[in-house]
């Protein structure tokens, strides 16, 4: 799916609506390890500690390349949360794929003029490992610096490789714990976690966010027909749909059970219900593909806008729940939104 981040992000409205394949692929991995915006961890905060020990630098870094910004899941020795400089040493990281290292910013043509380097901090020696993905996406650096000129020696290289790999490792695990094992849809306590960021991203920005829970129209029926196996098959295919439903920065979940929930970033009421009526037609129209048998499901939405239906992620969550609820009883296979009569 292309990513448009002009498209619902309000604090992304200057930026090009296609961005190149490798920027595409960086931004859509972060968002699928949900660790921008997010605070330290000790996790994080042990690996740079150790980098800078071993590389015996005072500052260490782990920054993700976000894109206008770099943002810093963990900071050793500086104390700073994100800067907004496109061109960094960061970049040349990522594009490189191997250890980026500048012994003397000062005298380096490329880096002697930028304000990190001209204004404090006054960054003079740079070391970066990228840090990519199981699917070679680089999607930002384990880096170290110094404020005055040096090399590492091969040992200190080695073991920066190596951290950058253990930061990858923890995305990696923190992504199977965020995720449902049936579906791979993203789990409940995610839900809450995402629903929550995004409640203060838009608290600022007074951007709306758009939820749906979607639940499916007697589901205990396929159980009973088919058996609980291809039930499971069932809901699978139909978490499918529902991804194929929404645009790549939208969050889907299962709730549990045949119960599912999406946050849409910057959907006002209008989006959200025209989205979710599109999604309801399409499981109206499509034949699921369950072992032998073609399937044909119906769902009910309930939709909820923040702020007007809620402040909170479980105000939110309740007010979509009750329209869900009032779907039900009004006949299934429909969209009802939360406060509306
Ligand atoms: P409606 O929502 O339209 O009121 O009817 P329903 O039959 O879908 O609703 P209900 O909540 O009563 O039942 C949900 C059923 O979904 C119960 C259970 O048989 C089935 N179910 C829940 N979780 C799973 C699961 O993980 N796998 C399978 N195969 N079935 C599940
Ligand atoms: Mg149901
Ligand atoms: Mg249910």
């Amino acid at each position: 799916m292309p990513v448009d981040p002009s498209q619902s992000d309000p604090a992304n409205v200057d930026v090009p609506a296609a961005l190149d394949a490798e920027t595409a692929a960086r931004l859509s991995a972060l968002r699928n390890y949900c660790v921008l915006d997010t605070g330290h961890e000790e996790r994080f905060d042990d690996l740079t500690c150790l980098a800078a020990s071993i590389c015996d630098t005072p500052v260490s870094l782990v920054s993700l390349v976000d894109l206008k910004r770099l943002f810093f899941k963990s900071t050793f020795g500086l104390d700073v949360r994100e800067m907004s400089y496109s061109d960094n040493f960061c970049n040349h990281a990522i594009r490189q794929r191997e250890i980026f290292e500048v012994s003397d910013a000062r005298v380096d043509p490329r880096f002697a003029a930028h304000p990190l380097v001209v204004d404090p901090p006054r960054v003079r020696f740079y070391a970066g490992a990228p840090l990519v993905t199981p699917q070679g996406v680089a999607v930002g650096t384990l880096c170290v610096i110094d404020f005055v000129p040096r090399q590492l020696d091969e040992r200190q290289r080695k073991s920066l490789r190596l951290l950058a790999r253990q930061v990858i490792s923890q995305f990696e695990i923190n992504l199977q714990a965020m995720r449902d094992p049936l579906t791979s849809l993203y789990n409940r306590r995610q839900l809450e976690e995402s629903l929550q960021r995004e409640i203060l991203r838009s608290a600022g920005s007074d951007a709306p966010i758009g939820v749906m829970v979607v639940d499916v129209d007697h589901f205990k029926r396929v159980n009973d027909t088919l058996g609980h196996e291809s039930g499971d098959r069932a809901l699978q295919v139909l978490a499918g749909e529902l991804v194929a439903c929404v645009r790549e920065e939208d969050i889907v979940c299962r709730l549990g059970g045949e119960e599912f929930a999406v946050i849409l970033p910057g959907a006002d009421a209008e989006t959200l219900t025209e989205r979710a009526e599109a999604m309801r037609r399409r499981i109206e129209r499509t034949a699921l593909r369950v072992g032998q048998h073609e399937l044909r499901l119906t769902v009910s939405i309930g939709l909820a806008v923040y702020p007007g239906e809620g402040e909170s992620d479980v105000a939110l969550l309740r007010a979509a729940d009750a329209a869900l609820y009032r779907a039900k009883a009004e006949g299934r296979n429909r969209v009802v939104l939360g406060l509306s009569r």
